[in-house]
């Protein structure tokens, strides 16, 4: 089977204006897998044209009917889950049972920014004088151009999409490269589902070369993007130049802290679980696990005893736990980041290498005693590997929670109260999970802080992030 994604532009699918079209790969075994479009500056300005023409329909539309067709979208996409799911593993890598929850998780945040579509309230503002009203009214920004990444490429897109729409925004959004098949089925479902045309409008090309032009046009007036901070930076500032609202949901170099009164065969458990859900190759994976010094040699055994279990493979072969990386892209950074730390004097408990293998597939990697000015301990390796460390007291371990300039997610295991109260105060982080991992659901916000980014991609701050604030106040 191989893909061939269309630009989705004004309600209809059709080739790059010029035709041109780049391939996909299928990171299990390196082959090519399908192709997209790749956008012309005629296709985009099309896509934009659109989008803003469709606005004033979809913000007028009332919010009851915006919330019925993106649920409509949402229950076709579970009919649907098994479908997509094979194309995501097929582009993107991942084991399939993980893919089919990615579709399922992603038709449950379309149906959660559908009821948040009926709750955008305003504020009556008490007058000084009774013949004066004072409304603050919560109002659609407007077009809004987004770019979403490869490593959940369904869900991501949905995560921007589905506010949006909920607040009657219309989209021009750019989904990956990397893995275009499978966020296409959104814009089929929601199409299938009655959104007019022009409301949401899918391109596809050289990354770039559609933000530079998406960023800067008037018509544009929030920007959203995922992905690493240097790239978030560099829209950031674009934004800022033409004065673009933006959410920013950026890297993350997330630390565990283990306490030597948690349950640790539980921590082992679902650490090891999250840091290799995905190969790692996700913003909130825990990376550096900070381990108190009493519980230390037991935590790293029980740990190992679970990396091992881990069964690494093709994501379509329903045994794989762990699959591929998603390119040669990705193989090289992670393998160079591994490498460059045990020859500065990490030791590798485990993993290390790829794997005999023709696609991207990389061990399930541990390393210890890792020098502090290794880069894998300062950037972000996106990848299946955790460092090790350990630490003695509470201020040690928030103190290194604290070093670097990420700030998405950390995490902690303890059972002490008192603990939990200081990790709350004193972590730097938009989000804190003690004693288990469940962040990522559609009502809980998901957003960072410092160089991770800012403004949220869950919860009803999400909603409000693509709304503004009008006043009116009327004298009669
Ligand atoms: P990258 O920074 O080149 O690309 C990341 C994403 O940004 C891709 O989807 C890409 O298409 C897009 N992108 C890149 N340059 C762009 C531009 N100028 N304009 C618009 N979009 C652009 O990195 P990569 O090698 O694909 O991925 C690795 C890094 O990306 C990781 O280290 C991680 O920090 C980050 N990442 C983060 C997330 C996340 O969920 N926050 C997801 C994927 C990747």
């Amino acid at each position: 089977m191989l893909t061939d994604t269309k630009l989705f532009i004004n309600g209809a699918w059709r080739p790059a204006s010029d035709g041109a079209r780049n391939e996909v790969h299928d990171p299990a075994t390196g082959e090519v897998s399908g192709h997209h479009a790749v956008a012309t500056r005629e296709d985009m300005l099309e896509a934009v044209s659109a989008a803003e023409r469709a606005f004033p329909l979809w913000r007028d539309t009332p919010a009851m009917e915006r919330a019925a067709i993106m649920k409509r979208a949402a229950a076709l996409l579970r009919e649907r889950a098994a479908e997509v799911a094979a194309i995501l593993t097929l582009e993107m890598g991942k084991p399939i049972a993980e893919a089919e929850t990615e579709l399922r998780s992603s038709a449950d945040i379309l149906d959660w920014f559908a009821e948040e579509a009926r709750r955008v309230y305003g504020r009556v503002i008490p007058p000084r004088s009774p013949d004066v009203m004072q409304l603050a009214l919560k109002q659609p920004v407007g077009p809004v151009a987004a770019f979403t990444p490869w490593n959940f490429p369904v869900s991501q897109l949905v995560r921007k999409v589905g506010p949006a729409l909920a607040a009657g925004c219309t989209v021009v959004a750019k989904p990956p490269e990397d893995a275009p098949a499978s966020p296409a089925a959104i814009a089929e479902v929601l199409s299938e589902a009655g959104l007019p045309a022009g409301v949401l409008n899918l391109l596809y090309g050289n990354p770039p070369d559609i933000s530079n032009f998406l960023i800067p046009h008037p018509a544009i007036r929030k920007v959203s993007f995922t992905g690493s901070v240097p790239v978030g930076k560099q829209l950031a500032s674009l934004a800022g130049r033409h004065m673009k609202r933006i959410t920013m949901e950026l890297g993350g170099h997330s630390p565990v802290l283990v306490f030597d009164d948690a349950d640790i065969e539980d921590a082992a458990r679902s650490i090891a679980a999250f840091k290799f859900r995905n190969a790692g190759q996700v913003c909130i994976s825990p990376t550096r696990i900070l381990v108190q010094r009493g519980i230390y040699d037991r935590f790293v055994r029980q740990l190992r005893k679970e990396v091992d279990k881990i069964v690494t493979g093709p994501g379509i072969d329903p045994a794989t736990v762990m699959g591929p990386l998603v390119s040669q892209r990705r193989i090289e950074a992670v393998g160079t980041l591994i490498d460059e730390a045990v020859s500065e004097g990490a030791t590798l408990l485990t993993g290390g290498e790829r794997m005999d293998h023709s696609g991207f597939f990389y061990r399930p990697t541990l390393l210890e005693n890792v020098p502090v000015k290794a880069r894998i301990l300062n950037e972000e390796p996106f990848g299946p590997v955790a460092l090790l460390a350990q630490f003695d007291t509470i201020e040690e371990a928030v103190t290194e929670a604290n070093r670097l300039a990420y700030g998405l997610a950390a995490y902690a295991y303890t059972t002490s109260i008192r603990i939990s109260q200081i990790l709350q105060n004193q972590v730097e982080t938009g989000m804190l999970a003690i004693n288990h991992t469940a962040l990522g659901l559609p009502e809980l916000p998901l957003g960072g802080v410092k160089d991770s980014g800012f403004g949220s991609e869950g919860g009803s701050e999400a909603v409000e992030t693509y709304l503004f604030t009008k006043l009116v106040t009327q004298k009669s």
